[in-house]
């Protein structure tokens, strides 16, 4: 079953540009949410002549009005994106308005005081300067999931419930302790970097090889977040197809975004064999297959080998009539790419971590430019404000600040209200890995495979121990969908899709490991890497990520550590965060105004969720309301009930119970809390308050 928020975009990069499905969506998304409340329309008039496509196909034929904007490169909003965009802004502000309304009768702020957070941010680069009344630190939200049995007892804790195959395998996870004082401007830290996944702990790499010394804060420990939930695929073939880049991008600057992710690799490459890191690190081909052998998607396949050949990239791609060798994977005509890689993430970012904190280490200073700086990394560590400009800091909830010349703020999602956030959709993508004998990887070697539906799916190799287990892993990613908006497809329906269709073509057996994560989406395909817009400019980002985040922060490692040192980037351009072509495309408008409309939940009956909290299951969530106030109830595995609010702190989006991952989610911007209410994913920074449970 294919979802609307599946066909308007995802991290496969379907960006169909089509103003058809944008205004149809809008208008479905409208209905869906209003539908029950008669009465509540706020007075939206949206385009009339909204027609559904029903196109499901990834790269199904442009209109017309496409085709003209196909001639220009870069890609230019059309006149119907333009009255769109009046729509979505029209939408933005009733919806706002309506949200803001509604919570000021129930809390009795006024609306300028719910949009101070907004504003405030705006005109400062901290993240507020309310106090932190946070509940509970991570340790005790950690001990009490412990107790209760929500996440099991693996080493590395990651940001949802279910274990993920690199935290399985990886037998001893380092552990960084939390920061416990001040580090004062003098005692010359020159970069904090805040995130310890693979774009922070890059960036920390590259830095200390240029010279500088870095103090690298994570909330959690290393590869906390989403780098310990990926599918680790190391790709050039971009996951967004050439042609959709070439629209966006124009000719020289696709080929520059596909050197910067070959670029990347290499990088990978290099630091696994200076450091012999154990990582399980290869080359391997690529395949673009078809979802399903027919005429149409071989016409896509047909299509994107022409924009390959268009732009002049891939030299090495070839057409292929079908990737026949494998049993069951008769899928008809594919493009074969070599040298992309794979391995094992967690493996790969905890001996460079230890690499990191050595100071005698010998190897770093292979090629370095200069004498090795000094990285110092602190795990635990919510880092809750941060200030740029002369005396910068960052400073975390239990109050400590590090001062530093230049703050990264690696986090997957920066920790800023308004500046990056609308410019990527946050999606929620589904793993799930399953034993293959042995003997098909001593058949057909390992190799990545991506096919041509919307939300693609992706899969992989992963080799079990030889000396110790009987099979290797394959693991199967996809069924994305915006996160807190699964449009009624439950996330075990998702895994049981997954399962079925890799067993159509692979000889898998027993599903060992399934997971979810979430993948940040920008408009124009590529990520964001640099100084961060409208802040100081010893501020940096990386954020949109999309499903090539470790390429993406392998890219950020050199560009960042290029900035910081004031050196030359060919890539600074390329992935500047205040770059215009963001905001251009007509996904951005659709996002958008659909997001907006999230907040009509405030008004509508919160749909799905179990009325009776006495009938709410052990270790599971429902959103109710105590009065109108919107409450997030959870229920632990000894029955005890635990309250908060449901508002979500970022922009006052009604979470939603993700029963899968064990989180609350908003489905406005995607931050995400623990069943308790802490933060898991930005931008949220401040908990859901707590509510008293005997109410
Ligand atoms: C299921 C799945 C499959 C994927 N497949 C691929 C793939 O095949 N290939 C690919 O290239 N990419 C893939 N991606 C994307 C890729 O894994 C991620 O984009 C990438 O790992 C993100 O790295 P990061 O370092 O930017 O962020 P993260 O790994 O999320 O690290 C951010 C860190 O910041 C910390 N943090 C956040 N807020 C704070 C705070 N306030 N204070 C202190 N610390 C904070 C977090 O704890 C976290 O450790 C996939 C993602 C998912 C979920």
């Amino acid at each position: 079953m294919e979802s609307e928020s599946q066909r308007s975009s995802s991290m496969s990069g379907v960006r169909k540009n089509n103003n058809d499905i944008a205004a149809d969506l809008l208008t479905k998304e409208k209905n869906r949410l209003t539908a029950p409340t008669s009465g509540s329309g706020s007075g939206w008039s949206g385009p009339t002549s909204a027609s559904s496509t029903g196109a499901s196909d990834k790269w199904s034929v442009p209109s017309e009005q496409q085709q003209q904007q196909q001639g220009k490169e870069g890609g230019s909003t059309s006149t119907t994106a333009a009255s769109l965009s009046e729509f979505a802004d029209k939408v933005k502000t009733e919806v706002r308005n309506v949200g803001q309304k509604v919570e000021s009768k129930l809390t009795g702020k006024t609306s300028s005081d719910t949009s101070t957070t907004r504003s405030s941010s705006s005109s400062s680069s901290s993240l507020g300067d309310k106090p932190t009344s946070s509940p509970a630190t991570y340790t005790n939200e950690r001990e009490v999931e412990q107790k209760s049995g929500v996440i099991g007892e693996e080493r590395i804790k990651t940001s949802g419930a279910h274990r993920s195959i690199w935290q399985r395998t990886l037998p001893t996870a380092p552990s960084f302790p939390p920061l416990q004082r001040d580090i004062a401007m003098q005692e010359g830290c020159d970069t904090v970097i805040i995130g310890a996944g693979i774009s922070g702990l890059t960036t920390a790499y590259e830095l200390i090889r240029k010279g500088r010394d870095v103090v690298v804060i994570d909330a959690r420990q290393i590869v906390g977040g989403e780098t310990g939930r990926t599918s680790a695929h190391l790709a050039y073939y971009m996951d967004d197809t050439i042609e959709d880049l070439m629209k966006k991008h124009g000719i020289e600057q696709t080929r520059r975004i596909v050197e910067s992710h070959f670029d990347a690799i290499n990088s990978i490459e290099t630091i696994v064999k200076r450091h012999n890191i154990d990582c399980d690190f290869e080359r391997v081909n690529g395949y673009l297959i078809q979802h399903k052998k027919s005429a149409d998607a071989e016409k896509n396949i047909d299509k994107e080998w022409d924009s390959i050949h268009k732009c002049g990239v891939y030299p090495e791609a070839k057409l292929i009539p079908s990737v026949g060798a494998i049993e069951g994977l008769n899928s008809g005509k594919a493009i074969m790419f070599p040298h992309q890689a794979q391995f094992h993430p967690t493996k790969y970012l905890y001996h460079l971590s230890k690499v990191l904190t050595d100071p005698n280490n010998e190897e770093i200073k292979q090629g370095a430019q200069a004498s090795i700086g000094k990285c110092t990394i602190y795990g635990g560590t919510h880092i809750v404000k941060y200030q740029g400009g002369d005396g910068a800091y960052v400073q975390a909830k239990q109050g400590h600040k590090v001062f530093a010349r230049n703050i990264v703020m690696a986090t997957n999602v920066p920790l800023n209200l308004i500046t990056m956030i609308d410019s990527v959709a946050p999606y929620r993508t589904y793993c799930i890995s399953a034993e293959i004998p042995k003997s098909y990887r001593e058949r057909h070697g390992s190799a990545l495979f991506w096919d041509d539906v919307d939300p693609y799916h992706y899969v992989r190799l992963v080799r079990g121990d030889d000396a110790k287990s009987e099979s290797d892993w394959l693991v199967i990613g996809g069924e994305d969908h915006i996160v807190g908006r699964d449009h009624g497809v439950a996330p075990a329906q998702r895994y049981a899709n997954l399962e079925q269709w890799a067993k159509e073509r692979w000889p898998i057996g027993a599903i060992v490991d399934r997971w979810s994560g979430q993948v940040e989406e920008p408009f124009d395909d590529i990520a964001s890497i640099g100084r961060n817009p409208h802040d100081h400019s010893n501020v940096f980002i990386v954020t949109g990520d999309s499903g090539m985040g470790l390429t993406h922060g392998t890219i950020a490692g050199t560009l960042l550590s290029d900035l910081i040192t004031k050196q030359a980037s060919k890539y600074e351009k390329v992935y500047d965060p205040s770059r215009h072509n963001i905001r251009a495309a007509p996904e951005y408008i659709t996002h958008n105004a659909v997001t907006q409309l999230q907040f009509a939940r405030w008004l509508a009956p919160l749909h799905g969720d179990v009325n009776d909290i006495e009938d709410l299951p052990r270790c599971s969530g429902m959103v109710t309301r105590d009065g109108l106030k919107p409450v997030a109830v959870y229920k632990d595995k000894d029955g005890m009930v635990h309250k908060c609010s449901a508002v979500c702190t970022h922009l006052k989006g009604i979470v939603r119970w993700n029963d899968d991952e064990k989180s609350w989610d908003c489905p406005v911007h995607g931050s995400r809390f623990s069943p308790y209410g802490e933060v898991l994913n930005a931008p949220a920074k401040d908990p859901l308050p707590k509510c008293d449970p005997t109410k």
